[in-house]
């Protein structure tokens, strides 16, 4: 499973991936479902990430904890 297909299947808002991850990603850096839907971390709703776009993949890399649970 490559990271982006964990963020598709995390189902987590930025600032729970941001938070869990350690990652920077801001609002231009990830593509968001259309509608609203509910965190599976938080709970909230919110825009939740279904990936983050291709030149900013890179933002993943520092993320050790998620090329872990890769
Ligand atoms: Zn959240």
């Amino acid at each position: 499973m490559t990271r982006n297909e964990r963020i598709h299947a995390l189902g987590y808002c930025r600032s729970c991936l941001n938070e869990t991850y350690g990652l920077k990603l801001k609002q231009e850096d990830v593509l968001v479902y259309e509608f609203l839907g509910q965190c599976m971390k938080c709970g909230n709703t919110r825009h939740i990430v279904h990936r983050v776009k291709k030149y900013k993949i890179w933002k993943l890399m520092s993320s050790r904890k998620l090329g872990n649970e890769c």
